[in-house]
Formats: structure tokens, sequence, C-alpha cells
């Protein structure tokens, strides 16, 4: 797994990292993502995939800083799978890892279907300490309804909408709506893909809280995230 620093955008300070997925050949070639959760997905392996993914997130989260988060991106094949909640917060008591440091991300996918079994699933995660973030916001239905049914905790800002930024003004418009949106709705925002001053500056005088991307890092392993857990600021 590699780890991408979320940055509280006023400070720069670490807020947490996402866990992001790569699958190293025999020949050393690295495969992203896309290459290979599509195919899990379809194939059901992404059930052992998450499980293995969820274990080594959480023998990471143990030796980051109590304050720090991680977050890790669950499949809606993943999510659905029954028990799922129930499997997440026994290892994570067998793991001895403290559940308010995690973050589980899911999608607007996720919660198309079964919405009253949905709601159960995210309430059992809630109360258990973990948090919800709603990945690629904006790109999928966006059905408000989920935003007002959902106990969410973090909205993630599609990194389509970001690169707009400075360049495309309904770009800007739609990041605005949704930091505002959030805020009322008691939901801190996560701009996702930030490569640029004037994105960052954009973000801070909207409100947004938080946001990841190569302006302040990319995706790293283990060893080199674990130099940067002492800094002050990105
Ligand atoms: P995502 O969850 O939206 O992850 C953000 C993607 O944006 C990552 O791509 C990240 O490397 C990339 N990114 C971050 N900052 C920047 C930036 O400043 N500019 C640009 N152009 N890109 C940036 P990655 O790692 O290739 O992951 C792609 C997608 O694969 C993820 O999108 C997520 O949907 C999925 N994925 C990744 N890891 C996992 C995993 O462990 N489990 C599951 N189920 N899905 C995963
Ligand atoms: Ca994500
Ligand atoms: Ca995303």
């Amino acid at each position: 797994m590699f780890y991408q620093p979320i940055v509280h955008l006023q400070s720069r300070d670490i807020f947490g990292f996402e866990s992001l997925f790569r699958l190293i050949t025999n020949d050393n070639k690295v495969m992203m993502p896309q290459e290979i959760i599509p195919v899990a997905e379809e194939t059901g392996l992404i059930i052992d995939l998450g499980q293995k993914i969820l274990d080594s997130v959480l023998n990471f989260s143990d030796r980051l800083p109590e304050n720090i988060k991680i977050s890790v991106n669950i499949s809606p094949v993943q999510f659905d799978k029954p028990g799922f909640e129930d499997e997440l917060i026994k290892s994570i008591k067998d793991k001895k890892v403290n559940p308010e440091k995690l973050i589980i991300e899911i999608t607007e996918s996720t919660l198309m279907s079964n919405i009253s079994d949905k709601i159960k699933k995210i309430d059992k995660l809630k109360e258990s300490g973990i948090q919800i973030a709603l990945d690629d916001f904006g790109t999928g239905y966006s059905s408000l309804n989920y935003l007002k049914r959902f106990p969410l905790d973090y909205l993630k800002i599609d990194i389509s909408f970001v690169s707009g930024i400075g360049k495309d003004k309904s770009d800007e418009m739609i990041v605005k709506t949704i930091i505002s949106m959030a805020k009322n709705l008691n939901m801190m925002t996560i701009a996702e893909g930030i490569e640029n001053e004037e994105q960052l500056r954009f973000l801070k005088y909207e409100g947004c809280d938080l946001g990841q991307g190569y302006y302040f890092g990319k995706p790293a392993s283990q060893s080199e995230i674990l130099k940067l857990t002492g800094k002050k600021g990105l």
C-alpha cells in the first residue's frame, strides 16, 4: 500500500493519509489500482484483496501517531458483503487499533441500493468510532437525498472539479457549492488532486477544510510516510 498525505489547508499540518493500492509484479513493474480493482470486483477476488488491504492498513496505522487518521477505499462489492462491518470492527479490536483513527471511503454507487441496509451498516461503523467519507463527490448521481439520509463525516470533492479551478467558472461554482452545502450539513470537505498554489488559494478562501494532491505530496511508501509524520506543515 502507498499513502498520500491529507493536510489541513489553513495550517498545512498533516491530518492523515489516504491508502492507495499498488501491485508490484515479479519483474518490478508497478500496476495501478484502476488496472486491478475492476477485474477484482468482477471476479469476486476483491473480497480477499480488500481484506488484505484492510489488514495492511490497520497494521500501518498502529505505527502512526495517535492524532493521525488513515483512510481506506472500500469497493461497493466489499461493503455489500453481509457482515462486512462486524468483521471490520472485530479486526480493529483484535489488532488493538483505535477505531477513531480510521476513515472508510465509499462512493455514491455504494449507497444506491438497499438503502436501509446501508444505513444500518454505516450506523454500526460510526458507533464503533470509525468515520465515513463520501468519495468522488459530484461525479455520480449526487442525489442530495444520500447526504440527508446517511450520517457521513467527510465529502471528498472530486479531482475533476479541483483541476478546473482557475480555468473553468462552472467548476469553481460547483466546488464553492459543495463546500457550503457540506458546511450546512455539518460535514468536513476534503479536496482531491490539488496541484498548484492557485487551487489551494481558492479552496482556502472558500473554506474547504482539508486537501490532498501532488502539491503537498504524491502517494509514497510506508517508510517515506513515516519520515513525514514528525513535520509541522507540508
Ligand atoms: P481515488 O480514491 O479517487 O484516489 C485518488 C486518486 O488520485 C489516486 O489514484 C491518487 O494517486 C490520485 N491523485 C492524488 N493526488 C493527485 C494529483 O494531485 N493529481 C492527479 N492527477 N492525481 C492525483 P490511484 O492511486 O491511481 O487510485 C485510483 C483509484 O483506484 C482510486 O481513486 C480508488 O477509487 C481506487 N483505489 C485505490 N486504492 C484502492 C484500494 O485500496 N481499494 C479500492 N477498493 N479501491 C482503490
Ligand atoms: Ca479515495
Ligand atoms: Ca476520489
